[in-house]
């Protein structure tokens, strides 16, 4: 497979071949095509498999019509740490440099006041840790009813973080009808459940 066999719009691949990347990982070439067609995908894959792009491809893509509305992020992607969400946060920017998506990164141990700004001007995608995230919604500033595509990256880290419970009450402020794309590296029997209760008919690809 090549990545001119993914169905990716001229705008992406122009992004990917600046990456330098000739060839879809295994986790790419499985989940990019199901991804785009609509399905929730649930990828088993370890960090360094090219999961990130996996994800952010094809939500770069499938946001690529409409636009930002104020306090209503299009798309969410969850990470377990500061340093994940950053990773991910540059990704995105290389990966959308042809398209005129925003973005805003919700960590912690920053301010509130330059966050909430870009909130309020309307981003398309929020890349954020969950902790962050639930802080911004409970100053009332943000909703998450907007959220078309929901990402969960490296759900095995958030278990053993603790974060499970706030993953929950993440997905039960997003509307029932989303597109979910969710990633781990092991099932445990927690993340099984969380899946079966969140995720529809998903595309299982494990590499
Ligand atoms: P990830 O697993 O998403 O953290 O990606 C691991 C590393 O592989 C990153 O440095 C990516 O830039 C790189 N990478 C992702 N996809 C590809 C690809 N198709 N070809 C070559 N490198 C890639």
């Amino acid at each position: 497979t090549e990545f001119s066999d993914l169905n990716l719009d001229p705008k992406v691949l122009q992004a990917v071949a600046e990456a330098g990347y000739t060839t879809p990982t295994p986790i790419q070439a499985g989940a990019i095509p199901e991804a785009l067609a609509g399905r929730d995908v649930l990828g088993i894959a370890q960090t360094g498999t090219g999961k990130t792009a996996s994800f952010t491809l094809p939500m770069i893509q499938l946001l690529s019509q409409g636009r930002a509305r104020a306090r209503m992020p299009r798309s969410l992607v969850l990470c377990p740490t500061r340093e994940l969400a950053a990773q991910v946060a540059e990704n995105f920017d290389m990966y959308a440099k042809y398209t005129k998506l925003t973005k805003a990164l919700l960590i912690g141990g920053v301010s509130f006041k330059d966050q909430e700004a870009m909130i309020d001007r309307g981003v398309d995608v929020l890349i954020a840790t969950p902790g962050r995230l639930l802080d911004h919604f409970e100053r009332g500033k943000l909703l998450l009813t907007g959220v078309q595509i929901m990402v969960v990256d490296e759900a095995d880290r958030m278990l053993d973080m603790g974060f499970i419970p706030d993953i929950e009450r993440i997905f039960q402020l997003t509307p029932f009808t989303r597109q979910t794309l969710f990633f781990s590296a092991t099932m445990a029997p927690e993340i099984e459940r969380i899946t079966n209760t969140f995720l529809s008919a998903p595309a299982r690809i494990e590499v």
